[in-house]
């Protein structure tokens, strides 16, 4: 489960329709695999997954290269395929930009890096430029009538605009994008922006000033470096002393040659790292309904280390991966006898959870099996453990997003829950005005952007939630296994019923 989004999408809201269903016999084919999940096959997975030797898993690290070559060494054992084009593993790009070196000299006093000047890590490349002029362009806007640069020759120079001071002004006269897109256009070698928030930046944390994090996508656009640099920098560059007013008198039509002459220096280094963290995917090829693929998906990454304090994530979401490597091995026990699957079926288990959905971002705008051919994404995130609201009464399960986009998906897994697993489903969090959001905050809600239906399970948070107390001895292991056991019981019955599940709703 990873940390809380902040900005939530609006959805409308239909009534949740409780649907009675009445327990059907029991199917003792399915009862026969069901049952070889149990709690002491889960708990030898979770002491390994979540045990000191992974480090937590954080993704792009070796702990979590550890950790998928544990499953693939499980999924193998248990006689299933590769499930990416042949390989175990979905590799996908991540990168990490870290700052080496960059100054700014003026005349000869040197100005830092994260105290007079702060640069964007992403976009900003490798610069050693050295004039003897600086080009003033105001604000740096070129839009209807107005032009900053009327008369300037910036080709390969260094340009110095201002940010407003006063709220909404020229707001609507284009934002930073525009005005760097413009810079780029005209040829400018490098543009310093004067920024009110300049103050700000001894206050923030240096470490993080110095490199990108993980993220993704990387933008191969190349722009003009962009350089925000304080008041202070920017009189020094003017020659000018009241560097407190600078902004605001610039504000109020204080007038600044256009070529400033001065020399200046400026040096930007920086060491870009790509990484290849994985997704996990292991195949079970279905009979007569094969094209028809139902996804168990759940994350195997998790925080990592910091010092030696490992975050081990027992519940989150070593609980979901060890019941998704049983439920694989349950699957292909029963194939093994005969009883094999009459839609396919893929056991995938991300990572880049917590960094933010990345892994099944990936996934689903990568897919391997055509998303259209994919019936459901049974997702698993934490169902190892009591919530505080369940203390007393432990027999539970909260299911969400089940009724989202398919009317027959609740039915399904009630039916499942009422003939074989007898858990107390519990619907709050599905409450599309529940402040948490937990819909968002796994991978089944990629799956959903893409409108196939999907069902997450899973136990709530707890006080260990995201800290290095996450740990194997908390974990309930009766529950995990009846909990796990739903969620085959309902994949078996999604796998081999007649009709593919109808895609009848549109809540995203
Ligand atoms: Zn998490």
């Amino acid at each position: 489960m990873r940390v809380a989004f902040t900005a939530f999408c609006l959805l409308f809201i239909t009534a949740a329709q409780a649907q009675q269903t009445t327990p059907a016999k029991i199917d003792t084919v399915a009862a026969r695999y069901g049952e070889t999940i149990t709690p002491a096959g889960l708990s030898k997975q979770l002491h390994i997954i979540a045990g000191p030797a992974m480090e937590g898993r954080e993704t792009a690290t070796p702990g979590q290269e550890k950790a998928a070559a544990y499953i693939i060494s499980q999924f193998a054992a248990a006689g299933l395929a590769p499930g990416a084009n042949g390989k175990w593993e979905q590799h996908y790009p991540l990168y990490e930009d870290s700052l080496l070196t960059s100054t700014i000299t003026v005349q000869n006093n040197t100005f830092l890096y994260g105290r007079d000047f702060l640069s964007d890590l992403r976009s900003g490349r490798q610069q050693d430029i050295s004039v003897n002029h600086v080009v003033y362009a105001d604000m740096g806007i070129v839009s209807g009538e107005r032009n900053d640069y009327n008369n300037l020759d910036v080709k390969g120079q260094v340009i110095i605009i201002r940010e407003a001071v006063r709220k909404g002004l020229h707001r609507d006269k284009g934002g930073l994008e525009d005005k760097i897109r413009t810079a780029k256009e005209k040829g400018v070698a490098a543009i310093l922006i004067i920024s009110p928030s300049a103050g700000r930046f001894s206050a923030l944390n240096q470490q993080k000033l110095r490199s990108t994090g993980l993220y993704w996508q990387k933008d191969t656009t190349v722009l003009p470096n962009v350089y925000f640099i304080t008041p202070a920098l920017a009189s020094s560059i003017m020659g000018i002393d009241n560097s407190d007013s600078l902004l605001e008198d610039l504000d109020k039509g204080k007038k600044i040659p256009s070529r400033i002459n001065t020399t200046i220096h400026i040096v930007f280094d920086k060491s870009a790292t790509v990484l290849h963290p994985s997704n996990v995917l292991a195949y079970l090829e279905g009979t007569d309904k094969k094209e028809e693929i139902v996804f168990v998906t759940a994350h195997y990454d998790h925080l990592g280390k910091e010092d030696d304090k490992i975050f081990f994530g027992a519940d989150d979401d070593g609980s979901g991966t060890s019941a998704v490597i049983e439920i694989a091995t349950a699957f292909a026990r029963a194939k093994k006898a005969g009883h094999g699957p009459r839609r396919s079926m893929v056991f995938m288990t991300v990572s880049g959870e917590e960094k933010g959905l990345l892994g099944s971002q990936y996934y689903t705008d990568h897919p391997i099996y055509p998303l259209s051919h994919t019936v459901t994404d049974l997702n698993i995130d934490m169902i190892g453990r009591i919530d505080p609201a369940h203390e007393t009464d432990t027999n539970y399960l909260y299911i969400i997003g089940d009724n989202k986009l398919s009317s027959e998906l609740r039915p399904i897994n009630e039916k499942a829950n009422d003939t074989y697993t007898h858990l107390k489903l519990d619907y709050k969090y599905n409450d599309p005005n529940d402040p948490e959001g937990f819909y968002y905050r796994s991978d089944h809600y990629m799956f959903a952007q893409h409108g196939i239906p999907i069902i997450f399970y899973f136990n709530g948070t707890h006080a260990d939630y995201h800290a290095a107390t996450d740990t194997v001895e908390k974990i309930s292991y009766e529950l995990l296994a009846k909990r796990a056991r739903l969620v085959f019981y309902t994949a078996w019955d999604i796998a081999n019923r007649e009709r593919k599940l109808i895609v009848d709703r549109h809540e995203k």
